[in-house]
């Protein structure tokens, strides 16, 4: 179906239909001209992310659900990285001619599907016409006692630093996609060979943000004295955690958890795994600091591995490899 068949009214009407709020802090949903969210004693927290067709994702190997998913997620990613629950979210889209009403049915259903599995109400939006394609502002509310939320600039010296999941599996299931376009691009009949590399393909399209780490620790009452997502790549994340902590970092090379099929893939294509754990990114795990006097609970956190720990600025942020000099993380931003 055309979209211009529903128009903008109909579309919403069609999205507002689908959503049932579910946590009592939603008090009116889509339908008037703002939101309405309880407040109470706890903190809360608010981030925005914007996702352009071509800059943050490619249409020819990412399906419709797989980026609604990913699209909630990594604003569900952010307020975990906190310390805190979300709760509430806005998205806005602009669409372009080439969308049906059923390509927009299935953003949705990756939308919903993350907001089930992460207790989320979409509670609103904004839509509107695109002359270049998709573009996807995703908007997160969420909550966090005072005194439990985790900033980046808590880390101190003989802190354990801390990560979840394994990383750089997102990066080369990029570069696995990226590979079976450029075939598909000189030969139309050809197959993607994405057999046996489900799970690294899965952590790029469908990343899954650390909420059990949150409630793990909360269970255990442990709170990160800093906490960082890792969304641009581990050293990139380490360092904005490190300048804001005014810390130096010690991470051991040996002890950052990386998947075998990542390994796997990495050999295939002649790459560095762990080049694609320091600077691949799109991981949306968690990086966090501890107490040394915590070590002991670390067990009780689920995913966690100790991966190195915090030393005094002058010391620098650097990576330790098994029989050689300490090298000086690396930034390497977007790209
Ligand atoms: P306004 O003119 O005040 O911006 P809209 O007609 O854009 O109102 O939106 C009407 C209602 O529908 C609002 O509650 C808004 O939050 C919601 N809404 C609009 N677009 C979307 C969308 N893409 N997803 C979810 N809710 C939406
Ligand atoms: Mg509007």
């Amino acid at each position: 179906m055309q979209i211009g068949e529903l128009g903008e009214f109909g579309l919403i009407d069609r999205i507002a239909q689908r959503v049932q709020l579910r946590n009592p802090s939603s008090l009116t949903g889509i339908g008037d001209d703002a939101a309405v969210v309880a407040g109470n004693e706890k903190s809360s927290l608010l981030t925005t992310d914007l996702l352009l067709e071509g800059v943050h994702f490619d249409l020819t190997y990412f399906p419709m659900k797989h980026l609604g998913y990913k699209a909630a997620m990594v604003g569900f990613s952010d307020i975990y990285a906190m310390n805190g629950l979300p709760k509430q979210l806005v998205v806005s889209l602009g669409i372009s001619k080439k969308f049906s009403v059923e390509n927009i049915d299935e953003l949705y259903e990756g939308i919903l599907l993350a907001c089930t599995q992460h207790g989320v109400d979409l509670v609103g939006g904004d839509t509107s016409a695109s002359l270049t394609g998709l573009t996807i502002n995703v908007s997160v509310l969420g909550e966090c006692e005072p005194e439990k939320t985790a900033y980046r600039s808590g880390a101190k010296p003989t802190d354990l630093i801390c990560v979840t999941g394994d990383l750089g599996a997102a990066y080369m299931g990029l570069l696995l996609l990226e590979r079976e376009k450029t075939v598909f691009e000189t030969n139309a009949n050809a197959a993607p060979q994405l057999a046996g590399h489900e799970y690294i393909v899965q952590r790029y399209l469908k990343p899954e943000a650390a909420r059990s780490t949150v409630l793990n620790m909360r269970e255990a009452g442990v709170t990160p004295t800093a906490m960082i997502d890792i969304s641009d790549g581990l050293s990139s994340d380490m360092l904005h955690l490190c300048r804001q902590s005014n810390v130096g970092a010690r991470l051991y090379l040996d002890k950052i958890p990386i998947a075998k099929q990542t390994f796997d893939m990495a050999e295939e294509m002649n790459f560095d795994a762990v080049t694609a754990a320091l600077n691949g990114g799109d991981d949306y795990e968690l990086l966090f600091t501890l107490p040394l006097s915590l070590h002991e609970k670390v067990k009780d956190l689920g995913r966690v591995d100790v991966i190195g720990h915090i030393v005094e600025p002058e010391n620098g942020a650097m990576i330790v490899p098994p029989n050689g000099e300490p090298v000086a993380l690396q930034a390497q931003g977007f790209r």
